[in-house]
């Protein structure tokens, strides 16, 4: 168990997902019509904020929404999971970060419009009123669905600070990400498909090679129902996946990246953190939804414990 509670600043997107089921997706200019509406809260920077709260952690959370309904309901769930909000910033005349989602419900298919709404606001004073706080944390989560001047900023007021960073490069964009950047991150957890774009053809040793060349310390990537591999300067360690009945993978990634900072938060060692992470995410995806599939901490530790143990793999 926890052997302290760790704090954590997550600086990030918010949204309000929007979900209707249909038997069939619409095609161009087509109409369907689906059951019940399904909102729920959503946005990797509040998915990942509310697993690491549920995880056990003191938590943070640094955003910007709308001056609406939408905006003011995200602000309350973060608030009932006991997270703080006193840096999600009110834009006025932007809307709240929106996610409009179709699936289909024979396949599991789907269709999803984000409209980024006041999470594209989100500036470097934005941060810069919370670094108190991320000064004073055990670790800094980020991600990239909002400005990267806004993610640099606080990677750079955290490495001032000697306090760690953890990044998940979602979504990646276009470019490279900046060295400069790179050089304030001590563990990047990518997914398969984001490895690919931060390789650039490199292989994923290679890739690996090449963060830990900008300062990077630990690379994880998430390997869907695999598990993870956990990769730094020394060893490459792999991570379990956990046998679950899969019914819906969104957030998976996000519960995740939540827990694995949680643990590192409290000061757990980095393999560890990465077993309590997988089985958290894997509870995760048996239940529909992004924020309310993230688990309690009690769940996650009781099917941690049933990872097989591994050996190190040395290369
Ligand atoms: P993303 O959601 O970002 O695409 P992944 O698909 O790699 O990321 O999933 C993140 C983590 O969620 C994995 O590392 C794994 O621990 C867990 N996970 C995802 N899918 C499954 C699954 N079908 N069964 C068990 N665990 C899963």
């Amino acid at each position: 168990m926890a052997s302290k509670r760790g704090s954590l600043v997550v600086v990030g997107s918010t949204n309000t997902d929007l979900t209707m089921t249909c038997s069939e997706l619409p095609g161009r200019g087509q109409t369907v019509l689906g059951g019940d509406l399904y909102t729920a809260g959503g946005g990797k920077g509040a998915n990942q904020a509310v697993a690491a709260a549920r995880a056990g952690a003191r938590v943070t959370m640094v955003a910007a929404v709308g001056d609406d309904g939408f905006g003011r309901a995200s602000v309350a769930s973060l608030k009932a999971e006991g997270i703080d909000t006193r840096f999600v910033r009110s834009k006025p005349g932007r809307s709240s970060g929106t996610a409009l989602i179709m699936v289909e419900s024979g396949t599991g298919e789907n269709l999803i419009g984000v409209a980024a709404g006041a999470n594209s606001l989100l500036s470097p004073a934005d941060v810069d009123a919370a670094a108190p706080a991320i000064r004073r944390a055990d670790l800094v989560l980020l991600q990239l669905e909002v400005p990267l001047a806004a993610v640099e900023r606080a990677a750079a007021i955290a490495r001032k600070a000697g306090v760690p960073v953890l990044l998940n490069p979602a979504p990646m964009p276009r470019e490279p990400l900046p060295r400069s950047f790179l050089a304030d991150v001590d563990y990047l957890v990518p997914n398969q498909g984001e490895l690919v774009r931060l390789a650039d053809k490199a292989s994923e040793r290679m890739a690996a090679e090449r963060m830990f060349g900008t300062g990077v310390k630990a690379l994880v990537v998430t390997l869907g129902a695999r598990g993870a591999r956990l990769l730094t300067p020394e060893k490459v360690w792999p991570v379990p996946g956990f046998r679950v009945r899969a019914v819906d993978t969104v957030g998976a990634g996000d519960c995740f990246c939540g827990y694995l900072a949680a643990a590192l938060a409290e000061g757990q060692e980095m393999e560890r953190a990465a077993v309590l992470a997988s089985a958290a995410a894997a509870i995760s995806v048996t239940r529909p939804g992004a924020q309310p599939s993230m688990p309690r901490r009690g769940e996650a530790d009781r099917l941690a414990r049933t990872a097989p143990k591994r050996d190190r793999v040395r290369h």
